[in-house]
């Protein structure tokens, strides 16, 4: 979605219905449906393979990534298995080493035991990528930026390694929003989203997306989510529905109040570092401006001092909340190596510089001048 293009998060997906005509999108609250005679229905036969609110949502879905195709799964790691299950057994999977925690249990303690191999590679430096490379590899997977460093890697990159070898890219997109960042643009095969964080939005529903231009993929990805079940229900594609129209100016919000949040710590002498892509001082700066076209509400940082700081200062704050999750209205702070991130082995923890000191913020679209001076009367 073009960030000035409104029209595309309001409008997409959505048709009138035509029995009754309503504007919005009804919550075909139905498991099944009447046929004519066997097999002869209006294209819906049951629900877990179709129902026409989840059929909307997945058009909006497709329209806000500018894809061909979409899907929607119950969870973002429901939508992460679908796509892992496209691979063949043996395939070997090279993946970005600080992904989602959730996304590395999944591959760590479920897949790797059903023969396929992971390779957790620092995508940033080219030498670690290129001794695992190799045509073994059958899916490169990318989320960028990453979470909670905020490393940003380059997709096209990404996407010219895995066309070398023939593998699939797939690029977790949740972190930027389809709002800010388009990575089947930038030659991604496969776009996923946790739809809980962002476009979500309102940290009221847990749900996944798939995106695709691949007609091969999506039939593959969609035959999955018919077969294995993942789906959302017509009321939480309702929520998604809803949600979506409001996307692009939550994500400005988002961001104008992230940017200020991040000069504010910067400057600020109890904080020793800030990781957020639309500061200057980010090693990717130049990078994240050509890839994404804004740099979303999620940053981090760490506190001066040791984690006796970090839990003197955490109960101050009024605003922000302590919670997992992101991409709410409402602003959260998150200790990575005690909350998200504590199923990551200590020594990749280490490796990635989640340590005692660091947070993470979730910046909400409250007012800026609150947020700076909740962070400020809490340091
Ligand atoms: C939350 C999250 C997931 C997992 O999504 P769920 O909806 O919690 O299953 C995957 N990737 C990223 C980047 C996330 O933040």
């Amino acid at each position: 979605m073009d960030p000035k293009n409104f029209t595309v998060a309001v409008h997409g997906g959505a048709e009138i219905e035509p029995v009754t005509g309503a504007v919005m999108t009804p919550i075909f609250q139905t498991s099944t449906f009447a046929q004519k005679a066997p097999g002869e229905h209006a294209g819906y036969d049951y629900s877990r393979g179709g129902n026409p609110t989840r059929t909307a949502h997945e058009a909006a879905l497709a329209a806000i990534e500018g894809a061909k195709w979409g899907l929607a799964f119950a969870s973002g790691l429901g939508a992460e298995q679908a796509i892992v299950q496209t691979l063949d057994p043996g395939a070997e999977v090279l993946v970005c080493d600080d992904v989602y925690g959730g996304t590395g249990r999944l591959f760590r303690k479920l897949w790797a035991k059903y023969g396929l191999t992971f390779h957790f590679v620092d995508m940033n430096n080219d030498a670690e990528v290129e001794k695992v490379l190799s045509p073994r590899i059958k899916m490169i997977w990318v989320e960028t930026p990453t979470n909670p460093t905020m490393k940003v890697i380059d997709i096209a990159k990404m996407a010219e390694k895995a066309k070398k070898v023939g593998a699939i890219l797939v690029v977790d997109n949740t972190f930027s929003s389809p709002f800010f960042q388009h990575p089947l643009k930038w030659g991604a095969d496969i776009v996923v989203h946790s739809t809980t964080k962002y476009i979500g939005g309102h940290s009221d529903l847990i749900g996944g997306a798939v995106m695709t231009n691949k007609q091969e993929l999506y039939e593959q990805i969609k035959f999955i989510q018919f077969a294995a079940g993942c789906v959302p229900s017509p009321f939480e594609s309702f929520l998604l529905l809803r949600s979506i129209k409001t996307l692009a100016v939550r994500m400005i919000h988002h961001e104008r109040n992230a940017i200020a949040v991040a000069e504010f710590l910067e400057h600020h002498p109890k904080v020793k570092s800030v990781y957020y892509p639309g500061l200057k001082s980010h090693p990717q700066h130049i990078l994240a401006k050509k890839q994404m076209s804004g740099f979303s509400g999620m940053l981090s940082f760490d506190l001066r001092g040791t984690y006796e700081d970090v839990i003197k200062f955490l109960p101050k704050l009024k605003i922000f909340c302590l919670a997992e999750s992101l991409g709410g209205v409402e602003s959260l702070v998150n200790h990575p190596e005690r909350m998200t991130h504590a199923s990551v082995p200590p020594e990749l923890r280490k490796k990635l510089g989640i340590g005692p000191t660091l947070l993470r913020l979730s910046v909400g679209i409250e007012s800026m001048d609150d947020l700076i001076e909740d962070l400020n009367q809490a340091l």
